[in-house]
Parts: C-alpha cells; sequence; structure tokens
C-alpha cells in the first residue's frame, strides 16, 4: 500500500476516534475522506461504531456509493450521504454524517443554529435544513438510497453543514481535520446555544461578518493543529490509540483457509 494511503487510513482512523470521544458520534455516524490518490473514490469504515474504527477498516468506494471491491464485512448503510456530497462539491475532502445529542432540541423543534461565540462560526451563516419527508414521505429515516444522498447534497448547496429535521447533522470540510474541526466546534455551539435559551428568549449571536471572519480562524491560525494535537492526546489518555499496522479489508474474493488447522484438531 502506498505510504500516503497509509497515513490516510490512520488519519481518518484517528478522526473517527476524535469525533467519538469528543461526544459528536456515538455506536452511530461515521467519518470518511475523498481516496488521497484518485478523487472519484471515497474511504469509510464498515459498519462498526466509529470509536473503535481502526486503519484495517476502510471500504474504497465509488461516488456512487458502490465499493470498488465487494466487501466480506457489513457496510454502512447511509453511505450515499458521503458520495453524493463528494460527487456534488470537488472542494469537500472529508464528510462526517452524525446525530450529536446536543443539535437534538434544535432539530426536534427546527430552530435555526446560531453561532454564539468564534467558534461555532464553523457552521457557517444560517446552515440549511433538510426533512426527509418532503421529499420522500414516510421513511425509515435513514438515508439510504441515492437519490435521498442526491438530495441532501442540494440541500448542504455550498454550505459546510445541514441540519437534517428529526435525524441528524451532516457536516462537509476541506479536509479530514477541518471536517473534525467543523463537527466539535459546532457541536459545543449547539449545546451552548440551547443552555443560553432556557434562560433568555434572546440570544446575542455572531453578526454575519463576524461569523464570515471567525470562520477564518482556522486556517488563519494554529488553531487546527492545536486543536487535532489536543484532541489526538485525550483519545490517547483514553486508551484509544490506533494501532500502526494497516491492512486493507478483506473481500469475498479472497479465500479464508483454516481446514488445515481444523482437520489437525479433529484428528487430535
Ligand atoms: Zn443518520
Amino acid at each position: 500500500m502506498a505510504p500516503k494511503l497509509v497515513d490516510a487510513r490512520r488519519e481518518l482512523s484517528l478522526a473517527n476516534r476524535i469525533v467519538a470521544n469528543e461526544g459528536v458520534i456515538d455506536a452511530f455516524g461515521h467519518v470518511s475522506m475523498r481516496h488521497p490518490d484518485n478523487p472519484n473514490r471515497y474511504l469509510l469504515s464498515r459498519s462498526r461504531a466509529p470509536e473503535l474504527v481502526t486503519p484495517d477498516d476502510f471500504i474504497e468506494y465509488d461516488l456512487d456509493s458502490n465499493p470498488v471491491r465487494e466487501p466480506s464485512v457489513s457496510q454502512y448503510s447511509e453511505r450515499v450521504i458521503h458520495g453524493e456530497i463528494y460527487k456534488a462539491r470537488p472542494e469537500v475532502n472529508s464528510v462526517c454524517h452524525h446525530h450529536c445529542p446536543a443539535f437534538m432540541p434544535l432539530l426536534a423543534t427546527g430552530t435555526d443554529y446560531v453561532p454564539i461565540f468564534h467558534l461555532g462560526a464553523v457552521g457557517g451563516i444560517k446552515p440549511p435544513y433538510w426533512d426527509q419527508h418532503d421529499e420522500f414521505g414516510d421513511t425509515n429515516m435513514l438515508v439510504c438510497k441515492p437519490e435521498e444522498g442526491a438530495s441532501l447534497a442540494r440541500a448542504l448547496g455550498a454550505h459546510w453543514m445541514v441540519l437534517m429535521n428529526r435525524h441528524g447533522v451532516t457536516v462537509a470540510g476541506t479536509s479530514v481535520k477541518d471536517c473534525v474541526f467543523r463537527c466539535v466546534y459546532s457541536a459545543r455551539n449547539a449545546e451552548y446555544q440551547v443552555r443560553a435559551l432556557t434562560i433568555g428568549d434572546r440570544i446575542a449571536s455572531l453578526s454575519p461578518g463576524e461569523t464570515e471572519k471567525a470562520g477564518q480562524i482556522v486556517v488563519q491560525t494554529t488553531g487546527l493543529t492545536r486543536s487535532w494535537e489536543y484532541w489526538s492526546m485525550r483519545v490517547a489518555k483514553s486508551g484509544g490509540a490506533v494501532a500502526a499496522e494497516t491492512k486493507p479489508v478483506k473481500t469475498k474474493k479472497k479465500p479464508v483457509v483454516k481446514l488445515k488447522k481444523k482437520t489437525v484438531a479433529r484428528r487430535k
């Protein structure tokens, strides 16, 4: 495996663990990245809790969210969210879909997200809402069909975050680190916003101009590397450091030859 891809898999597994460790995702939710060598493909873990994802778990998909090699492991049902956003937004290189508890009061009431402090600007100015029912009627609420993913990507438009009524949030980034930064700080902002609403009717939010300027903090300072280093340390402290070894996910074509061992055991 090319060194660049090995590094990318390590970074993406750490991203999954960071976003989980910071309380944005739990058993569900996922972080993906566009393939570092092929813009028409992306990497997403096999179906498992993000906090457990290792560099070995990633499956390579085309932008229609079909696996490049048929895996022998189960896949996330909502992977079309990722593929359709990569298809629609060439500058997006990482996507996270989550159901963060901090956002749920906003999503249940259709309340707009507003940045209430400078780091909350990562969510952008009035990120759009999308409701699956509007276009697709009664569903099980999972975004599984390509047309559902494409509809969500259209709602995201040129924004970096789309709020999904009665479901969750999808966040895009120019890089894995950028996406993680947006996820964590938009979740913090949502938490503070909801708390603020319990003690006051009015929220003093950032102005559109302030939001735009504060949104640049991430690219104009050491904020991104500083946060990544801090969150990585917290993952390590929690005992969740990722194993350095990287192996590709097993495919169906790869025979599993363990018959000999079993035969020997039976003879004993
Ligand atoms: Zn979901």
